[in-house]
């Protein structure tokens, strides 16, 4: 199975991306959690990855083609992948068609999760992630264990950078531009399945359970 997820920040992608990579047991490849494990391991990459990312602004596409590039081509991506996070632009979204017609692959379906920009500001005021895994949790609808750490592996939870409401604002207004016309791109391929992802999380889950299922 290989899948792309498509959303605004908070939409809860990442979420969902963890449930589709256990489902199908296939790699779940954020570019998000690329950087940030970059950002704290001090890499090159890192440091210019954080420049953009705390301003709400896409890292240049020639550094994230290239490092979505390398990872698909390990030999754990074969039977399927999950992406999550990549494409974000038109140009990265052509860049991936070439990259996988080169492996002889298609993409099976491209995940649109549809969330409110109104749910997503009050979303991400209360969202908090793992620095180990990366799993997300929200202050209310969804806590981390008692002592402020993840149910998956145990490490400290915690509010990103880029979530100040400011850069939450940026974001959106980032996603809108760059990030939906992707919408269309995937459209006219009939790859596109869209859920909603406004109610609780298990209902997104269940209806992104029954857009697969499908497939
Ligand atoms: P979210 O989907 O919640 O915004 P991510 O963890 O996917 O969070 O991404 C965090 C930040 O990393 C983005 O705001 C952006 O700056 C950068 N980033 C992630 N993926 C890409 C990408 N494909 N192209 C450019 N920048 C990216
Ligand atoms: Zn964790």
């Amino acid at each position: 199975m290989k899948v792309v997820l498509l959303g605004a920040p908070g939409s809860g992608k990442g979420t969902q991306a963890v449930n589709i990579s256990e489902w199908y047991k296939i790699p779940h490849i954020s570019t998000g959690d690329i950087f940030r494990s970059n950002i704290k391991n001090g890499t090159e990459l890192g440091k210019k990855a954080k420049e953009y990312i705390d301003k709400g602004l896409l890292v240049p596409d020639e550094v994230t083609i290239d490092i979505v590039s390398d990872r698909l081509k390990q030999s754990d991506c074969e039977k399927g992948f999950i992406l999550d996070g990549f494409p974000r632009t038109v140009y990265q979204a052509e860049k991936l068609d070439e990259i996988l017609n080169e492996m002889g692959a298609t993409l099976d379906v491209v995940l649109n999760i549809e969330v409110p920009d109104s749910e997503i500001i009050t979303r991400m005021g209360g969202r908090r992630v793992c620095t180990k895994c990366g799993m997300s949790y929200h202050v209310v609808f969804n806590p981390p264990a008692e002592g402020n750490v993840c149910k998956n592996c145990g490490e400290v939870v915690i509010q990103r950078e880029d979530d100040r409401e400011e850069t939450v604002l940026q974001r959106l207004s980032t996603y809108h531009k760059q990030t939906e016309p992707l919408i269309e791109y995937y459209e006219k391929d009939n790859k596109l399945v869209t859920v909603e992802g406004q109610d609780n999380i298990d209902d997104t889950t269940s209806c992104v359970k029954k857009a697969l299922g499908g497939m």
